[in-house]
């Protein structure tokens, strides 16, 4: 069996098509469209990760036929994909500036992707800013910006473009905007101004009204206010909502009811994690062994030990908790649902995919396997 990476596979499907659309026009009188044997032999080079060989044929039958500039599209994002990005440049820039009108916008975001993947973002941002103002690509256009700046952490800017965006688009993405506002806010309150971080996270709550993240914040302020009582109910209602954010709320939790002596605290996070319906009893007992202290631990049989899976003596009970933590601490304690990436530290958005609220704890996934055991083949 060998499988076509989804972009190459889909490049590969663009050229045909071009290709064929291209010596089509060329043999208009002919019915049949006929392809050069380079063709073949460059796809050959293609779909084999022969890279070098592929832009070798491509550069040649484009430079046959200077008009083809769907070709010479291809082969620039060809370059661009082998890290080859001075040619790429050269490629985008001559087209954006000797090319027929309906192709200098193509030509012109092409060469954004180029600056951007030569780490050459100001010219990024410039290309893509004066794109903006097209009818054809703003859109696109706006999006890169945005993850551009994202992928600098520059909040600010994101949330300034996310406003240019189409208002359906931005209703569709609240939570992203909420994100960013929630990022301004955590700065804030790094740099010890609460009442920014405050009236940021208002702002983020105008985007998406449940907001677990803004609870948790909203608490830390709570809690540097000495306002422990309302702290507690923000987490607590943080994760209702969100029960995957468990092992970052647990914590905090016990350690503010221990500073107040509130008793029975585990029976409490049990009682909402059940409520929240999202958590099956094996989830929540490995959960719970995973995120409490030592010292917590020998309190876990009579929390757990009436659910299906739950353990029924202090041994028991610190052996599974040794044995979650180990396997977490070596392969991760967190996974994300969209890429598959184990990570032992906390992501609001995943450090390989970039996809936002996407990062669960991994004993979910531990104890989905151990409910519907895969059969052996
Ligand atoms: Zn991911």
């Amino acid at each position: 069996m060998f499988e076509l990476p989804p972009l190459l596979l889909a490049l590969a499907f663009i050229l045909v098509g071009l290709a064929a659309w291209f010596l089509g026009r060329r043999n208009g009188a002919a019915r049949t469209v006929r392809l050069p044997r380079d063709y073949y032999v460059g796809l050959d080079h293609l779909i084999n990760d022969r890279f070098d060989h592929a832009a070798e044929i491509f550069a040649r039958m484009a430079e046959a036929d200077g008009d083809a500039a769907e070709i010479q599209f291809a082969l620039g994002s060809l370059f661009r994909r082998r890290g080859e990005v001075d040619r790429a440049i050269a490629i985008h820039t001559r087209l954006r500036d000797t090319g027929s009108e309906g192709l200098r916008d193509q030509a012109a975001f092409a060469l954004a992707l180029d600056y951007q993947s030569a780490g050459l973002m100001d010219r990024a941002e410039r290309v893509l800013e004066e794109l903006a103002a097209s009818r054809e690509y703003r859109h696109a256009a706006l999006d890169q910006l945005v993850s551009i700046y994202e992928s600098q952490g520059d909040w600010a800017k994101a949330l300034k473009v996310f406003h240019e965006l189409p208002a359906a688009v931005q209703l569709e993405r609240g939570g992203v905007a909420a994100h960013y506002l929630c990022e301004l806010a955590e700065h804030a309150l790094v740099q010890g101004d609460s009442e920014r971080a405050r009236t940021l996270l208002r702002q983020a709550r105008t985007h998406q009204a449940a907001l677990p993240r803004a609870d948790i914040l909203t608490a830390h302020l709570a809690e540097r206010a000495g306002d422990r009582s309302a702290a507690l109910a923000l987490y607590l209602h943080a994760l209702e909502t969100a029960p995957g954010l468990a092992l970052e709320i647990i914590p905090p939790v016990l350690a503010i009811a221990r500073e107040m002596r509130s008793p029975d605290m585990l029976g409490e996070l049990k009682r909402r994690l059940t409520q929240s319906g999202q958590v099956s009893p094996l989830q929540l007992t490995w959960l719970l062994a995973t995120a409490v202290t030592a010292e917590e631990v020998p309190q876990l049989p009579a929390v757990t030990a009436s659910l299906e899976g739950g353990v029924h003596s202090a041994t028991e009970a610190s052996s599974l908790s040794a044995l979650l933590t180990r396997i977490g601490e070596a392969g991760g304690r967190y996974q994300c649902d969209e890429c598959g990436l184990n990570s032992v530290g906390w992501y609001w958005r995943c450090p390989k995919c970039r996809a936002w609220d996407s990062l669960r704890p991994a004993v979910f996934k531990w104890a989905e396997r151990a409910d519907h055991p895969v059969r052996a083949s």
